[in-house]
């Protein structure tokens, strides 16, 4: 097609115009918000996975289901960020929209992005257990104890450090078969109901108990249901317990690695025998922790987040760290106030061995 020398020069100058223009206003950053892996349908007790990737470089992330707040840590190059959504045992059946929001730095109204999870009705069995009757109806004079350990707990699963986030790999505390699952409606001695809120481990007496991620030691003590505990701030909302303990290897304040030994296997606290029992929180909902294993160690594979070697097993003994200060600590907003999202700790915290 024959373009007349002029019309040319026009066109390019044009051409020109419209690039400097485009180079002035820059294009509005975006946000992708995915639920990995794309497709699944979630079962109460799981822990969902969320990436975002960002057009423009992001300080921090913020997210929301239902009014439930969900942490995310956003990675070195500000461009991606990977946040664990855990959806409690009473969670009804349906779609739940992640709505997120990332800070650009530049104190703007940020960028939005939303995605989709689909829930499908929770299949838990159930179970009769005889256990000593003080676990079943507690002694008066143990009951402002057994409070004060409620509220202790309620506020260590609740705490939302942000300064270090939870890093893979992440394992099982202990290498053996699950003798029960997460989510079993148990019955004790014939009166008692309550449902599981963990998963219990084989292990014989005295076996050394791993801590299953990285993190900080909360809490090492005798409780009242769980005998022995240790808890673990894994940092960014994730927290696991570690119950019935014949001996507690660590102290508060403790940093850990994955798979440092915090204990020993026990039969301390409302247990039928030796085992351990393992509980786990994201945001403050009570999770199935098998399932955090997956959701962790997922992430670091596909986004290439620094990830702590796993070092042998068994051979590590924690190391002393300075117990944080309460000051330094966040709290997540209370699940009670979630309106739609039923929640397990919204509830009072119920442990059972
Ligand atoms: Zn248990």
């Amino acid at each position: 097609m024959a373009v007349s020398f002029s019309l040319r020069v026009l066109l390019l100058t044009c051409l020109g115009l419209g690039f400097a223009a485009v180079g002035l206003a820059q294009p509005a950053p975006t946000l992708t918000v995915a639920v990995m892996p794309v497709g699944k349908v979630w079962r109460p007790g799981a822990v969902v996975r969320v990436e975002v990737r960002a057009t423009a470089p992001i300080t921090r992330v913020d997210g929301t289901v239902h009014g439930q707040p969900v942490t995310f840590v956003v990675a070195a190059d500000g461009r991606s960020a990977r946040g664990l959504v855990g959806l409690g045992a009473d969670l009804a059946p349906g779609d739940y929209e992640i709505a997120v929001r990332g800070d650009t730095g530049s104190g703007g109204a940020g960028v939005e992005g939303s995605a989709t999870l689909t829930v499908a009705k929770a299949v838990f069995r159930s179970q009769t257990l005889r256990v000593d009757p003080r676990f079943v109806q507690p002694p008066k004079d143990e009951l402002p104890r057994i409070e004060k350990e409620r509220a202790h707990l309620a506020e260590l699963s609740h705490h939302v450090d942000r300064e270090h986030p939870w890093s893979a790999p992440f394992s099982a505390p202990l290498d053996s078969a699950v003798t029960e699952s997460y989510g079993t409606r148990r019955t004790f001695n014939g009166e008692l109901a309550s449902q599981h809120r963990g998963v219990d481990l084989k292990g014989a007496m005295g076996t050394p108990i791993a801590a299953p991620g990285a993190g900080r030691v909360v809490l090492a003590e005798e409780l009242y249901y769980t005998g022995n505990t240790v808890v673990i701030d894994h940092g960014a909302g994730v927290v696991s317990l570690l119950a019935h303990m014949s001996h507690i290897g660590v102290k508060v304040g403790d940093a850990v690695d994955t798979g440092a030994i915090v204990g020993e296997v026990g039969a301390t606290g409302r247990v039928t025998g030796p085992h351990l029992h393992w509980s786990a929180w994201v945001g403050g909902t009570s999770i199935d922790p098998m399932s955090l294993i997956a959701a962790i160690n997922a992430v670091s594979k596909n986004q290439g987040n620094p990830t702590r070697q796993p070092r042998e097993r068994k051979k590590r003994v924690a190391s002393a760290a300075a117990p944080k200060p309460l000051s330094m600590l966040t709290t997540a907003r209370p699940l009670a106030q979630l309106v739609s999202m039923p929640s397990s700790a919204a509830r009072p915290l119920k442990l059972a061995p």
